[in-house]
Formats: structure tokens, C-alpha cells, sequence
């Protein structure tokens, strides 16, 4: 029998192929497969639930991720999904498997930036694995959650109409991560040459040291705007919007100088000589929010600070599309993180 490669499906198909066939058995699973957590009845609240992996060498380089901070976001990342479904994280489940390359003085390095995270969001930690691994080191966390079911936001939610709104400013991870990536090239080549780093504190920390925006959950919940979709930001802003059009069945316009970048970001995509623009759209690991808002609702949020309008929801047959400052229109294209 012949074999297919993994990349000929690609992240999202090879996840239908192989889930396809599964039917759902009991009454209380709301929502399986298919948003940023999956939802079960669970009583007056859902339960939310959702799940992450990290893979050393994939995901993550330890030539450059300390280890503390690692742990803080492989947290963070998982709080996220939760956030995106404006719901609130309350446990975790930390699994790991290390190689023997790792001391215990490493992996209580990894559990400090666990602990901090589980503070600052005020999560507990219920629970996990440990195994050994033949090579490298791999975490995989679970989250719960919990929120009214009529609070919760899907990804299916988006009407044509809908203003879509970002947290925060965009590109600015992924723009860390190519000056880490430089500055571990040039130390390969001469150790004795220091990385320089601090001139771009905030973009390498948007990477190293990212947050979940639990803030904007509860900013939303006070001025009493539940938005009609929503979406964390962990692949980038054009494939994660072409979730919500997908599930949503819509299309959706972007405006291209709508987009918030922060000055630094900028900076370090022109040393790059990469448009700011581009690296707001594809990429990944901003860990910010994009939320649908019926326009009725967006007073309520337009004045707030961190919310920026970037663009509209629209009919499914207008299809994804870019708006230039010229005022041309592009296909939108998701050249966000590829998994594999
Ligand atoms: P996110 O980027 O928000 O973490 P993913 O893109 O990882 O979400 O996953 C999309 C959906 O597919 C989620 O509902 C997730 O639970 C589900 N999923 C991912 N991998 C698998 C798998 N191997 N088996 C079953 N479901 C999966
Ligand atoms: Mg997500």
C-alpha cells in the first residue's frame, strides 16, 4: 500500500482526515473539534477545554528560549484559547518528556516560569505526565475553563457587517524571533561576539515572554461587549481570520493601514528589509485577540486603548481580502506558521 506524507495534507486537513470518522456520544459535548477550546456541559457554566504541545526544535530553540521562560509560555499559549473564548482559565495539566541532557536543575528552571504564569493568571496546576524522551524535550499542557454559555465566543459567530477588531499590536513576535534567530547565526559562527538584543527589548520579549489577553476578557465583560467570534492570534492575523471565515462562512475585508504595529516592530522589519506589514499579517504567536463586534456594539470599545478596527466582515461570495492604502484590493493569502 502506498504511503502519503503528512505534508501533502497539510496541519488542518490531516486533523479532518483523521477525526472524521469519530461521532460524538454523549449530550453534554457542545463543541468538539474545530475552535480554540472545545465546550462541555458542565452545569449554570461550561467547561471549557483545550490543549498545546511544544516541541523542542519546532516549536521552541534552547539555544536562545531560556528555560523559565518556556515554561511561562507554554502556559500563556493555552490560556489564550481560553481567553478566545472569552471564558476564564482556572486549571492546567503540565506533561513533559526530556531527555537525559536535562537536570533537575533545568526542568526546576522550567517549572519557576510555570509557577509565575500560574500566579499572574491565577491558575492551578492539577496535574500532568513525565516521561523520558530519546532526544530533546517536549511540553504539552491542557487548560480548563469556565464561562456562561451564552458569553462563550465561537469562531462560527461572524456576520456580514461585523467590524473586526485586534488587541495589542501584530508582528511583533515574529520579528523577535528573526533577530534571535540572527544573533544565534552570528554567535555560531564567532562565540566570542555577544547577541545584540537590547535595542529591540520589546519585540525579542513579544516572543520570549508573551501574554494572554485575560485584561481584555474582563474589560469586555465590564463594559458588557460579548463579541460574535473570536480568535487568538498563534498562527497569524490572515490564517487565523480564515478560521473565522471558514466557520463563520463569510468573507472579510483588511485594511492594510489599519494595522497596529509597534514603532519598534517597524524598525527591526526595515533592518530586515521586510514590509511591517506582511509580518503584522503572517506573523505568528502574538498571543493578542481578533474579535468580530457587531457594530452597535464597537462604541462600547472604540475609544478603549488596545482595541484597533482593522477592517469588516463581509458576505461569504466577496471572499478575503487585503485593502492597500491605494485603496486596491488583494486576495488576503495565509502564509501563517506552518506546523510541518
Ligand atoms: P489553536 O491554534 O487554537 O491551538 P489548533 O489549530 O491547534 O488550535 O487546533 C484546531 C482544532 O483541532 C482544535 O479544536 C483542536 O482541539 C483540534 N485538534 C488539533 N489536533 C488534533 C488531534 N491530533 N486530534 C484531535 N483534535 C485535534
Ligand atoms: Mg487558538
Amino acid at each position: 500500500m502506498s504511503q502519503t506524507e503528512v505534508t501533502q495534507f497539510g496541519e488542518f486537513k490531516l486533523i479532518d482526515h483523521l477525526t472524521e470518522a469519530f461521532s460524538i456520544h454523549h449530550d453534554s459535548t457542545k463543541t468538539s473539534i474545530g475552535d480554540d477550546a472545545a465546550v462541555v456541559f458542565h452545569g449554570d457554566q461550561d467547561l471549557l477545554v483545550s490543549t498545546d504541545l511544544m516541541v523542542e526544535g519546532i516549536h521552541f530553540d534552547l539555544m536562545y528560549f531560556p528555560l523559565k521562560h518556556l515554561g511561562y509560555k507554554a502556559v500563556v499559549s493555552n490560556v489564550s484559547d481560553i481567553c478566545a473564548m472569552n471564558g476564564v482559565a482556572e486549571q492546567i495539566t503540565v506533561s513533559i518528556a526530556m531527555s537525559n541532557r536535562f537536570s533537575v536543575e533545568a526542568l526546576e528552571e522550567l517549572y519557576r516560569g510555570i509557577k509565575t504564569a500560574c500566579d499572574i493568571y491565577k491558575i492551578d496546576l492539577i496535574g500532568g505526565d513525565t516521561s523520558s524522551s530519546q532526544k530533546g524535550l517536549i511540553i504539552s499542557v491542557t487548560v480548563l475553563g469556565r464561562q456562561k454559555p451564552e458569553k462563550i465566543a465561537y469562531r462560527s459567530g461572524a456576520k456580514p457587517g461585523d467590524y473586526i477588531v485586534v488587541t495589542g499590536d501584530l508582528g511583533g513576535a515574529y520579528l523577535g524571533l528573526q533577530l534571535l534567530e540572527r544573533e544565534k547565526l552570528i554567535f555560531l559562527s564567532d562565540p566570542k561576539i555577544t547577541p545584540q538584543l537590547d535595542q529591540h527589548k520589546y519585540t525579542v520579549e513579544r516572543f520570549l515572554k508573551p501574554e494572554a489577553r485575560k485584561d481584555i476578557i474582563s474589560l469586555l465583560d465590564r463594559v458588557g461587549v460579548k463579541p460574535t467570534a473570536m480568535i487568538d492570534l498563534s498562527d497569524g492575523l490572515s490564517s487565523d481570520l480564515m478560521h473565522i471565515c471558514r466557520k463563520s462562512g463569510v468573507g472579510a475585508v483588511i485594511e492594510d493601514q489599519l494595522l497596529p504595529i509597534h514603532p519598534d516592530s517597524k524598525a527591526l522589519a526595515m533592518e530586515f528589509n521586510l514590509d511591517p506589514s506582511v509580518c503584522a499579517l503572517n506573523g505568528g504567536e502574538d498571543y493578542e485577540l481578533l474579535l468580530c463586534v457587531d457594530p452597535l456594539e464597537y462604541p462600547k470599545i472604540q475609544y478603549l486603548p488596545g482595541f484597533s478596527y482593522v477592517g469588516e466582515i463581509l458576505p461569504a461570495v466577496e471572499g478575503i481580502k487585503l485593502k492597500t492604502g491605494s485603496g486596491k484590493e488583494h486576495p488576503l493569502e495565509a502564509q501563517g506558521w506552518v506546523h510541518f
